[in-house]
């Protein structure tokens, strides 16, 4: 770009990477430990959304309203312990507390990488090798766009007073009477689930037919039921059509004509990726509607340029971040690091009741390897000693190919996201449910509802 070619060149590196949120960082800490120096551009906070606006604030939000659950059940215990109220600001000064001391140790670990050089300002991809910041032309051997992504809303639907993003609800400074969240994901039912929580009066509005729609059946069915349980409404199958907002609250509209009144209304239908405007297309960058396109090695296909994290599409969550941001800097060191599938990536909504998964759904395994060839067992967590003490209900699904390994794992109950860890080995290392049924799981956890599923899909149950 002949414009930018006449301007000095202030810096080169290695890799120059474009955003230093999950995905971004991660390709720096890797990258100089494989030898090379790192540029790495930010404009707001290193740490990204993931810190500062998404995984740790919501989970801070959803461990104070654990706690006012705990409170509320005390006595079923022999606890005798009141629930006075929420003190948001307390609530809002602990989410925080936690944030600043995240982001602190990030910022010292990164300034403990001499090779890192952090870049604070707006940066602009101007050539297939260059940055600009601030009208400097930074040069990078590699550069790695990871820009992440935004709140999206839907056309029509102005964010703006009343109607919030999820930016907006981690940072509120009182609890609403009620609220509408408009999208039954992850992330509305995590906020459906801390507001019912702090006593919010919660609907969540959803067009697609269920809730956490990308689950698998067995867990949508149970989140369902649990959500109703717990007083959490929800409207499924019906499309948006608009909201009215005023002094008082909001009112929205479904396509069929269904309305609903709240205090507020959170719009949670996804995140669109950031890339508008920061010349990737100009470059030649691939792009589809806003998100661009690598290779399974995460390779653009032009120049040295690669892509990570929430701007490529799928799954969007901050450990697929930090492990492409790994491979990318591995592959550009020669290593040819393991491409993991995202079908084989963890998820935890971390609602109450927790969902984790991991691997294919009973369905998408049917229609890969046909009905015939897939067997599918739950386990009841009503049999499991460590549930019963906490008092949690919930299943432990585990999906086979036919005489084969196991390729998927659906769990559902309080605390369930903590045993995604072996769930994602099972499902990784291609573990046959024989294999997993002759290790040891301690007693008494949640972590033998794995075992107990994997014996009875080898056909010896214990407690089944
Ligand atoms: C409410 C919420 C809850 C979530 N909970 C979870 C969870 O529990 N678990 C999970 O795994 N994931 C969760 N996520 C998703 C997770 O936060 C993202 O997947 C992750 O942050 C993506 O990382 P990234 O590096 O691709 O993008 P980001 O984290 O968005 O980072 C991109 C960075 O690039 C910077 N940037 C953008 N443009 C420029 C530019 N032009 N110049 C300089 N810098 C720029 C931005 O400032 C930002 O710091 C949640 C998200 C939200 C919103």
């Amino acid at each position: 770009m002949s414009d930018v070619a006449a301007q000095p060149t202030e810096q080169e590196f290695d890799i120059l990477i474009l955003g230093a949120g999950s995905a971004g960082y991660a390709t720096a800490l890797r990258a100089v430990q494989l030898g090379f120096t790192v540029g790495l551009v930010e404009k707001s906070k290193v740490g990204g959304t993931c810190l500062h606006n998404g995984c740790i604030p919501t989970k801070a939000l959803l461990h104070s309203a654990e706690l006012a659950d705990h409170a509320r059940d005390s006595a079923k215990y022999g606890v005798n312990v009141e629930l006075q109220g929420i003190d948001i600001n307390a609530v809002n000064a602990y989410k925080d507390g936690i944030i600043a001391g995240k982001y602190k140790g990030l910022q010292g670990l990164i300034k403990s990488k001499k090779a890192i050089t952090v870049i604070e300002g707006e940066g602009k991809l101007s050539s297939q090798n260059t940055v600009t910041v601030n009208g400097v032309v930074y040069t990078g051997k590699n550069i790695v766009l990871a820009s992440g992504s935004y709140s999206k809303s839907l056309p029509g639907l102005e964010i703006g007073g009343r109607v919030i993003t999820s930016d907006g609800a981690l940072n509120l400074d009182y609890i609403p009477k009620s609220a509408i969240i408009l999208g039954g994901g992850v992330i509305g039912c995590e906020f459906a689930s801390v507001w019912k929580s702090f006593g919010v009066d919660v609907t969540i509005v959803e067009g697609l037919p269920s809730l956490v729609p990308n689950e698998d059946a067995t867990i949508v069915k149970n989140l369902e039921r649990a959500f109703k349980k717990r007083g959490i409404k929800y409207s499924t199958g019906t499309f948006f059509q608009g909201v009215e907002q005023n002094n008082d609250g909001v009112k929205v509209t479904l396509v069929d004509g269904t309305t609903f009144e709240a205090e507020l209304l959170l719009v949670a239908v996804g995140r669109g990726p950031s890339t508008a405007g920061l010349g990737y297309e100009e470059a030649g960058v691939p792009m589809d509607r806003g998100f661009v396109l690598a290779n399974e090695r995460l390779h653009t296909g032009v120049g040295n340029i690669y892509a990570i994290g929430d701007i490529v599409p799928g799954l969007q969550l901050a450990h697929r971040g930090y492990q492409q941001g790994i491979f990318v800097a591995e592959e550009i060191a020669g290593l040819n690091p393991v491409i993991v599938e995202d079908v084989n990536i963890p998820k935890v909504t971390y609602c109450d009741p927790e969902i984790a998964s991991v691997g294919l759904t009973q369905k998408a395994a049917e229609e890969k390897f046909g009905a015939e060839n897939v067997q599918a067992q739950e386990y009841n967590l009503a049999g499991n000693g460590k549930s019963s003490i906490l008092g949690t209900s919930g299943i432990v699904k585990m999906v086979r190919q036919k005489d084969g390994p196991i390729v998927g794992v659906h769990m559902i109950g309080a605390r369930m996201g903590e045993q995604i860890g072996e769930a994602q080995l099972i499902v990784n290392w291609e573990a046959y449910p024989e294999d997993v049924a002759q290790l040891v799981h301690a007693h008494p956890t949640q972590n033998e509802s794995l075992g107990e599923t994997a014996m009875a899909l080898a056909g010896k149950p214990l407690h089944g």
